[in-house]
């Protein structure tokens, strides 16, 4: 038997994160947009001293060990205590995206069985709407002050300020085990209903010592970092940790995500040094500084991920002096698998050369195991050529799926995720992206489900079959395309078609385009084939395309 070591066994947990944070980092700063303060600013001390607050609030409305909490919330102060007052006292932090339509949002809820609800005030209406519908949900926290409080007929309904406020900073942190459950996140990446990945404290403790190191996220305490991409989202690429866990600056942009300027100003006001989100976001904030001649002195790096990027955004960046790593992850990879940085030597190579390289989705980082296998999951050799489905396994890559263990479509016999994208990876490790066999469209970084639009379209009595491809969009990447066969002597025009989904899914899924054909490819079963159908509309220009 092999001789064990004789060293300390100490768990892997979120609350040594928070500890070590607030001891040795106490005057490190926070700033946070909310509605209720356009510019909030405490202490990492003050923060965490509220995370106790908010732990014993908890515990006063009768949670649970591993009870689900939700949050409907953007990137903010409060919305970043929730996350450790939940975690670490034993609960989950279940994050939901709010810009999902609402019987998807319903579904989430359910079958997370969430128990109680943090909700910004902007999401009250939506909750209002849903609240007979999620009987399971004791009440709702409503993430602000008295004096903001919406008028609500919510149920069992309490504003966090008041909340929180008699509370004692002091919290008993239990001794969890580094494997429990920590923070819950679904994803709507493939066909069936959305799934719930379920972190744990141990893979979320990995993932941030990975991201932080200098060829992944590079944080250190000099940094301020603007996590611009959504704490409902992969627990915004895991900065919330990974940032605390260095002592660095921490800026939360709010409800102001989306909005190129606000975002500029925040830069350029707080020093942000560090940004991270998906490429539509900063197309925003160039488009704006081209408007205003803006620059931003601070700011030294960015990280673009989440969704294709084109290299013409990195160059635009590079002529303001900010390098940009482009970086691939999923849901289920907590999220970080691959980071674009250079090896030796390659400066030497042509500017070309390099573009070329950088357009790769990158290496991968101590921890994360990737291959590329063909139909008969036969490993691929590694020469930037050969390409087939991309695989990875990891400590912080998910095992299975919340509420239904055993059942994964997406894992192998072997334990590996098949990650549902194509790539080639090249003799020095670089992965790139060739495809996807994963049937839906990434629109702004959000998820857009084909054969949702494809049920909805074949509801339609004109319609005999539909099919719905991503197809290139300059600004959102991909936007869906819905192809219709019409039923034999049937009328239905462009605008008849649209207008069917009226109310039927959130605004921002409606196709870009309808386009009528004859007939659609099909496999020998019957299927529709997507590839030959993507191939088909390779070069199409969409209408919304300007
Ligand atoms: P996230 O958006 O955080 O990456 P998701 O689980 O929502 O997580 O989406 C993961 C999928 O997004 C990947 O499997 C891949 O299809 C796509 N994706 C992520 N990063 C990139 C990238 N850099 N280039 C192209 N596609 C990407």
């Amino acid at each position: 038997m092999a001789m064990n070591g004789l060293m300390m066994n100490s768990p892997l947990l979120i609350t040594s994160i928070m500890q070590f944070a607030k001891k040795n980092y106490a005057t490190a700063e926070i700033v946070s947009v909310t509605k209720d303060n356009p510019l909030h600013r405490y202490s990492y001390a003050e923060a965490f001293d509220r995370v106790g607050q908010l732990a014993n609030a908890l515990a006063r409305l009768g949670v649970k060990q591993g009870d689900r909490i939700g949050t409907l919330a953007w990137n903010d102060h409060r919305h970043l205590e929730i996350y450790y007052a939940t975690s670490c006292s034993s609960l989950i932090c279940h994050t939901i995206n709010p810009r999902l339509f609402e019987n998807q949002i319903e579904y989430i809820i359910n079958d997370a069985e969430d128990r109680w609800l943090f909700i910004d005030p902007l999401f009250v209406p939506l909750l209002e709407k849903l609240a007979d519908k999620i009987p399971g949900v004791h009440g709702f926290i409503v993430m602000t002050d008295e004096a903001h409080m919406p008028e609500t007929g919510l149920r069992n309904v309490y504003c966090y300020e008041t909340l929180i406020a008699s509370e004692s900073e002091q919290f008993d942190w239990p001794a969890l085990d580094e494997n429990a459950a920590s923070s819950l996140c679904y994803t709507s990446g493939t066909t069936s209903n959305p799934k719930g990945v379920m972190y744990s404290h141990r893979s979320t403790v990995l993932h941030s010592y990975a991201a932080a190191l200098p060829d992944m996220f590079n944080v250190s305490i000099n940094d301020t970092v603007l996590p611009v991409v959504p704490m409902f989202h992969v627990n915004a690429w895991g900065l919330p940790y990974s940032v605390p866990m260095v002592g660095a600056k921490l800026v939360l942009p709010g409800p102001k995500m989306g909005d190129g300027a606000a975002i500029g100003d925040l830069i350029a006001g707080e020093g942000v040094t560090l940004s991270a989100g998906v490429p539509t976001v900063w197309m925003a904030l160039l488009s704006d500084l081209q408007k205003t001649g803006k620059r931003l002195p601070s700011l030294k790096r960015v990280i673009i991920g989440g969704a294709a990027c084109p290299t013409s955004i990195m160059r635009e960046f590079q002529q303001h002096g900010v390098m940009v790593n482009y970086a691939w992850g999923m849901t289920e990879t907590s999220p970080l698998g691959t980071l674009n940085t250079l090896k030796p030597g390659m400066e030497k190579l042509s500017e070309e050369e390099q573009w070329k390289l950088r357009a790769k989705q990158g290496r991968p980082v101590f921890g994360i195991e990737m291959k590329i296998v063909d139909d008969d999951n036969h490993e691929l050799p590694r020469d930037g050529k050969a390409f087939g489905s991309l695989k990875i396994r990891g400590p912080w890559v998910c095992a299975d799926y919340f509420g239904h263990e055993g059942h994964s479509d997406t894992h192998d016999e072997d334990g590996w995720l098949c990650t549902g994208d194509v790539a080639t990876i090249d003799p020095d490790g670089f992965m790139q992206i060739t495809d996807r066999t994963k049937d839906v469209i990434k629109s702004g970084g959000e998820w857009i489900s084909s054969i949702e639009l494809e049920n909805l379209a074949v509801a339609h009595p004109a319609v005999a079959e539909a099919a719905v491809i991503a197809a290139h969009h300059p600004k959102w990447s991909e936007r869906p395309l819905l192809v219709v066969v019409k039923n034999a002597g049937q009328e239905l025009t462009w605008e008849e078609m649209l207008s069917w989904y009226d109310g039927k899914i959130a605004k921002w899924w409606l196709p870009d385009d309808v386009v009528f054909v004859d007939e659609l490819p099909h496999t020998a079963t019957g299927k529709v084939k997507k590839v030959e159908l993507r191939q088909q509309f390779k070069d199409y220009v969409l209408p919304t395309a300007e």
